[in-house]
């Protein structure tokens, strides 16, 4: 019997496709290998948005690769590695299975309680620092009705949070109906079953008043939560940056979000030490984080991607790169505990999904994690009195 194993880079999107490619192979019949020396094909799905990103995956190259990196870089790695296959995402179907395309929807998510969904993929912003246009431009989008049966699907298999991911989901169009995800947001919300659905990282411009008023209409079917990345809180490196909105701009949707949805949970992505980045530019970011009173950061520090604009400029030290990344780090756990503690008293419902040390543990529909009594036997969506927070971790007792 044919094997293949299948190694996965990189973001929640590439994990989402390599879902789909695993569940490809096993209905053509091959069976998973439990590492890549033991198996007949390997994939290797990559990704590209940090320099170390791009070491792991020179490290493990073997046979086919496909993703971001592989996409960005192919003149490289023909290079340095010639017996490398470089196969795009949308023609692995062809190579591997001499199928039009690889079917990109889930049944499940292997080793997981929360199944993650592609519904879009592509992005052409060309954010300066950012390499995935130059290896994902094409924008597509999952039809609404292949949206709403894989969730059905996936609601009948027992996952009680599903996560709509992609490159830029608020960029999501159906292709058949044209459609936006407001709308799609509707249908799903129509849909029967006790289950949540989350949406990963949304871009700013693109969250629509639609979709704020699906969320505040249905709180049971939409987490209170939005991923919402900011990058900068400083208008004039948002402007570098090729970011299409300003720092007004977002507080305004902050501000919004939290008159409409009680208890959102925002988090943010904010990148340090970009090259034009001054001392007086950071503070006006970390003063402007602060002043968003945000659920919590993703820091990521400045590393420049050849082949964008910003790795052409002057770049700051490592130093004060890693400074500025640990900086935004300690106002992080200070936002997390912040988060946490104003919880306190609340009434939440926690996804209890899995064991830790001594306690049960979960996360809430703002995403916050809870932890539960280990005598407790609850499991799935369960309603919790938030008793205490401590360490940025919330504690709560089941209702
Ligand atoms: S929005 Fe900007 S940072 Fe995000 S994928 Fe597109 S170009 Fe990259």
């Amino acid at each position: 019997m044919n094997t293949f194993f299948i190694k996965t880079f990189g973001c929640r999107v590439n994990q989402v496709e390599s879902q789909a490619i695993l569940e490809q192979f096993k209905r053509a019949g091959f069976v998973p290998a439990t590492d890549f020396e033991h198996a007949d094909i390997c994939v290797l799905n990559t990704c590209t948005v940090t320099h170390q990103a791009d070491k792991d995956v020179e490290k493990l190259i073997r046979l086919i690769l496909t993703g971001c990196y592989a996409a960005a870089h192919s003149a490289h790695i023909r290079e340095v590695f010639p017996s490398a296959q470089i196969v795009g995402k949308y023609e692995l179907g062809r190579v591997l299975f001499n199928e039009e395309d690889i079917c990109w929807t889930v049944s499940g998510h292997e080793g997981h309680s929360r199944a993650f969904i592609k519904i879009q993929d592509g992005c052409d912003n060309f954010c300066s620092y950012c390499i995935v246009p130059y290896a994902r431009n094409v924008k597509r989008s999952k039809p609404m009705a292949d949206v709403l049966d894989e969730i059905k699907q996936l609601v009948q298999n027992g996952f009680l949070e599903v996560v709509l991911t992609g490159i830029n989901i608020g960029n999501y169009v159906c292709p058949q109906t044209g459609v936006d995800l407001a709308a799609l947001c509707e249908q799903i919300a129509a849909l029967d079953g006790n289950f949540r659905i989350r949406f990963s990282s949304i871009e700013l411009p693109t969250v629509s008043d639609g979709i704020i008023h699906q969320m505040h209409k249905h709180p049971a079917r939409f987490c209170n939560y939005f991923h919402l990345p900011l990058q900068a809180g400083c208008d004039k490196i948002l402007r570098d940056m090729n970011r299409h909105y300003s720092t007004q701009e977002y507080a305004r949707r902050v501000a919004d979000l939290r008159a409409h949805i009680p208890q959102i949970g925002i988090f943010a992505d904010v990148i340090a030490g970009y090259p034009t980045e001054t001392e007086q530019d950071f503070q006006a970011t970390y003063q402007f984080i602060k002043s968003q009173r945000l659920a919590g950061l993703h820091v990521f520090s400045y590393s420049p991607r050849p082949g964008t604009p910003a790795a052409k400029l002057p770049q700051l030290t490592h130093v004060e790169i890693k400074r500025r990344a640990d900086k935004l780090r300690e106002l992080d756990k200070e936002l997390r505990a912040a988060f946490a503690a104003c919880l306190v008293g609340t009434e939440q419902v926690v996804f209890v999904e899995e064991k830790k040390g001594s306690a049960l543990h979960g996360i809430t529909s703002n995403f916050q994690t809870v932890l539960l009594p280990q005598n407790c036997r609850a499991r799935g969506l369960v309603r919790v009195k938030i008793v205490r927070a401590q360490n940025q971790l919330c504690y709560g007792e089941i209702l």
